[in-house]
């Protein structure tokens, strides 16, 4: 009998933000992917990669960092070919090193494949602890590597047969961009938690993640890749082709893009995130009034509610808090600094408007709640008389294993506290959390989210992995 193998490298982090994109048939593959990737960075600051086809051959290039930092000239010329797919990547801890950075590219017995992909599996790790007592030899840490060894590995005839055959045995959240030298696929998994859209450009297909990064290039949104579809571009036609996964499964995409995540002008499964944070705005302040004199948001990510809240109040909006949109992920603080500046180097309120006033401060959620707890202080030190905090989604309780980035449980101030301990904690003179009902609403009532980061009801049974995935992000 085989023993349990030992878990030597265990993935560091298993929660990435990613973001997706590609582009077919064009002179300038790669340099459309560096703009499309650009306007995607909100999903991932840590690394950047772009990988190109020739028909031939696929040629990488990636590395730590932004993506205008780590693209110049000489490395888009080295990018050749008319076919092009890349990633961003952040993950927030443990070991963020190079080999981590996607597309990974490996060139297998079936020839070379690069794979971008964002979500998150939830039994990567009992795969990775089979496929490592088979013989398999990882490079990275990542939980993505584990899609290619088993591509890698099937004994089907096709390439196309070899990925079915890897995306059945994987369980989780997973877009993909899949390139080998003469071809692309798109997939989405049977339950579509991330997004991925289909855009045209002239002959060009085109892929993102979010549409927002399809406008910049110029290419119109066609469709979603639908959730368990695998879509297919071959130089052979013109058309893409559409495969099923057949897993059936109800969709259950994930709410947390149009809370937080994705960018207000994107339209995520089928519906304008400004669109739904407007009306989260709008329904909070239906459902948690408050007497006040000004409506504050807290840039960027409370602005679409906050507008929401105001029109629905009548109480008028501005711009209390100022953000520095140029703060970097580390900053050099003075080197006799006695305090932290922690929140400071982000926002600053603006004494002139604040000073004296019932301020409403509209973020979009709070999670460990030590944000919210600075400005809270912040704009009761510029003058504020009242601050009253609204939250346009209902507390975060239990965190995400379907590739957004959220603290373990006990990190959560939600999970263990009341509306009214949290309200203590932050100091605030009132607090209230959009209700369930209200997001629902606001994004929809299509019933086809994912919600278990309000509600604990996760749409895959997670409970054999979590203490191993908790135990993953202990390590990191
Ligand atoms: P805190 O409650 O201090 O942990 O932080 C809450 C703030 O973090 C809010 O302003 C949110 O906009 C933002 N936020 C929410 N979810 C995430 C996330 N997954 N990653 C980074 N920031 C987030």
């Amino acid at each position: 009998m085989r023993s349990e193998p030992e878990m030597t490298s265990p993935p560091d982090k298993f929660q990435d933000h990613c973001g997706l994109f590609g582009v077919t048939n064009h002179p300038e593959a790669a340099r459309n992917v560096y703009l499309g990737l650009y306007a995607l960075q909100h999903r991932g600051q840590e690394s950047a990669g772009i990988v190109t086809s020739d028909g031939q051959r696929l040629h990488l290039e990636k590395g730590m960092g932004l993506v205008a930092d780590v693209f110049d000239e000489r490395r888009l010329a080295r990018l050749g070919g008319p076919h092009a797919t890349g990633h961003v990547r952040y993950s927030t801890a443990g070991a963020s090193f190079l080999l981590n950075a996607q597309p990974i590219l490996i060139n297998g017995w079936r020839g070379q494949i690069a794979l971008s992909h964002n979500g998150n599996l939830v039994n990567a790790a009992e795969l990775r602890f089979q496929l490592e007592n088979d013989g398999s030899i990882f490079q990275t840490t990542s939980d993505t590597e584990v899609i290619l060894h088993l591509i890698a590995r099937s004994r089907k005839e096709t390439f196309e047969e070899a990925l079915m055959e890897a995306l059945l045995a994987v369980r989780g959240a997973y877009s993909l961009l899949v390139q080998t030298p003469a071809k692309i696929f798109a997939v989405r998994d049977p339950n579509g938690f991330r997004p991925l859209s289909i855009g045209r450009l002239g002959e060009s297909w085109v892929f993102s993640s979010e549409t927002c990064a399809l406008d910049l290039i110029g290419a119109t949104h066609v469709r979603d890749v639908e959730c368990g579809e695998i879509v297919k571009w071959s130089p052979a036609s013109d058309a893409l082709e559409s495969t099923m996964i057949p897993q059936l499964v109800k969709p259950s995409q994930c709410i947390f893009e149009h809370v937080y995540f994705a960018r207000p002008d994107s339209v995520v499964f089928g519906k304008g995130v400004n669109s739904s944070r407007y009306q989260m705005g709008r329904i909070l302040a239906e459902e948690g009034p408050v007497a006040a004199d000004l409506v504050v948001p807290v840039p960027d990510s409370g602005l679409p509610a906050a507008i929401g809240f105001s029109d629905a109040s009548g109480i008028p909006f501005k711009f209390g808090l100022i953000r520095n949109h140029y703060v970097g992920r580390t900053f050099i603080e003075p080197k006799q600094a006695i305090r932290h500046f922690g929140v400071k180097i982000k926002l600053n309120p603006v004494a002139e408007i604040l000073r004296g006033q019932r301020v409403v401060l509209i973020d979009d959620s709070i999670v460990r709640g030590t944000t919210s707890k600075k400005i809270v202080e912040m704009v009761r030190a510029a003058g504020a008389r009242e601050v009253h905090v609204r939250i346009s989604s209902p507390p975060t309780i239990s965190p995400c294993y379907f590739g957004i980035d959220t603290p373990t449980k006990n990190e959560l101030i939600a999970s263990s506290h009341s509306v009214a301990q949290i309200q203590e904690f932050l100091r605030s003179d009132s607090l209230y959390f959009l209700s369930q009902d209200g997001l629902r609403r606001a994004v929809g009532d299509r019933s086809n989210f994912c919600t278990a980061c309000f509600t604990e009801k996760y749409p895959i049974p997670i409970e054999a992995d979590r203490s191993q995935l908790d135990l993953f992000r202990k390590e990191t």
